[in-house]
């Protein structure tokens, strides 16, 4: 299986050095024995359909192949290395979110991106505390979040009676915080007073879920806004002021679902919902929760991309988070390396600019994840 990668110094250190991490840091997943592992060494996964009896032969496996990835199933099966997958035997499935950074985005640094880690670190805590903590009403100790060891995250959900949700409900749990089929209509209500006359219904302070956010950003915003805000999100000069000089009674009646003060400003809390829903919705991979056959990181172990420890946080470590100082698997010696083409970038708090061909030393973990990202050699 190992014999897949070329053999060179660099993969002979690499080796060495996820060996010695897997000595002392293996960690086996829940019902070990119910779970399908997959293996990468070139890529992701480069087959799978493998099981483990026992902790023991695991960590012989591992200490043995050295894979530089390894990922396990949501699922549990009865028989998790059999193949086609229906001789399985599904048994249900952890619920899974997943969530990576949109990485096409001005500026983008492939070593080191503060603003790629920021963004979904942003929207992993708005998924935990907004949508799974409050809406799903699941409490800090049901959830397990981990680094993904690259850019991302993922939570895990291991709850007896969550393996037996079906696709179906899967699918709703994500629509739900995508905000996909999101009736705004039934948010808004105008309700007929007769002769043509109506009155704008909408969320209040006692809301809950998405009518809840909505009132939330919808108030703050007219809290905030200056009368160019109010014009940019439709309003003409004359209602823009209005609403300006009025806005603490306007918020007042809000409190109560009484958006009558608006009326007439279709456009105005058109424009504001749609950003709300902007602002409030998660952008999770619909597929890795969706899939009941995904094969998905295994909690501590490493990423062959960047060496970086796949680490389990607690909600309190994930605020502070910073992979380059938090994840880092590898704290020996520095190394000395020879870059193969210039690059600039952060990490673990020093700035680096590395030159094309130069020889530098440099902190092991740092090393390590620019020989893994083939960016440099060893000297
Ligand atoms: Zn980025």
């Amino acid at each position: 299986m190992s014999q897949l990668l070329e053999h060179t110094k660099e993969l002979e250190v690499i080796r060495r050095n996820f060996r010695e991490y897997y000595s002392h840091n293996l960690k086996s997943p829940s019902s070990l024995h119910m779970r399908e592992f997959g293996f990468g060494f070139e890529k992701k996964i480069d087959f799978r359909h493998k099981a483990f009896s026992s902790d023991l032969e695991l960590k012989n496996f591992i200490e043995r192949e050295v894979p530089m990835f390894m990922s396990y199933s949501a699922a549990y099966y009865r028989y998790p290395a059999a193949q086609p997958m229906q001789k399985k035997e599904y048994l249900g499935a952890d619920l899974i979110f997943d969530l990576d950074p949109d990485v096409n985005h001005a500026n983008h640094n492939k070593i080191y991106c503060s603003y790629c880690l920021e963004t979904i670190k942003a929207d992993t805590l708005r998924l935990i505390e907004e949508f799974l903590l409050k809406d799903f009403g699941f409490s800090e100790s049901d959830l397990k979040i981990n680094f993904s060891g690259q850019k991302g995250y993922h939570i895990h959900l291991e709850d007896k009676k969550l393996r037996e949700l079906n696709q179906e409900a899967r699918k709703q749990m994500l629509n739900y915080i995508t905000a996909t089929d999101l009736d705004l209509e039934s948010i808004l209500v105008k309700q007929q007073l007769g002769y043509g006359r109506f009155v704008l219904k909408g969320p209040g302070k006692d809301s809950a879920g998405w009518a809840k956010k909505l009132y939330n950003n919808a108030t703050d915003f007219i809290r905030n806004a200056k009368v160019e805000d109010l014009r940019y999100f439709g309003l003409r000069k004359k209602d823009s002021e209005d609403v300006f000089e009025r806005k603490e009674f306007i918020m007042k009646k809000m409190e109560s679902g009484n958006w009558d003060l608006l009326k007439g400003l279709d456009k105005l809390w058109e424009n504001l919902l749609k950003n709300s829903i902007s602002l409030k919705s998660v952008n999770v991979d619909r597929n890795v929760t969706f899939d009941l056959a995904r094969l998905i990181r295994l909690p501590d172990s490493l990423h062959g991309d960047t060496g970086y420890i796949a680490k389990t946080l607690k909600l309190s470590e994930l605020r502070t988070f910073e992979p380059t100082k938090d994840a880092i698997a590898f704290k020996g010696k520095s190394m000395r390396i020879r870059n193969t083409e210039a690059v600039e970038f952060d990490f673990g708090g020093s700035h680096y600019n590395l030159k094309a061909h130069e020889e530098t030393d440099v902190p092991e973990s740092l090393g390590m994840l620019l020989l893994l990202k083939k960016h440099a050699k060893i000297v």
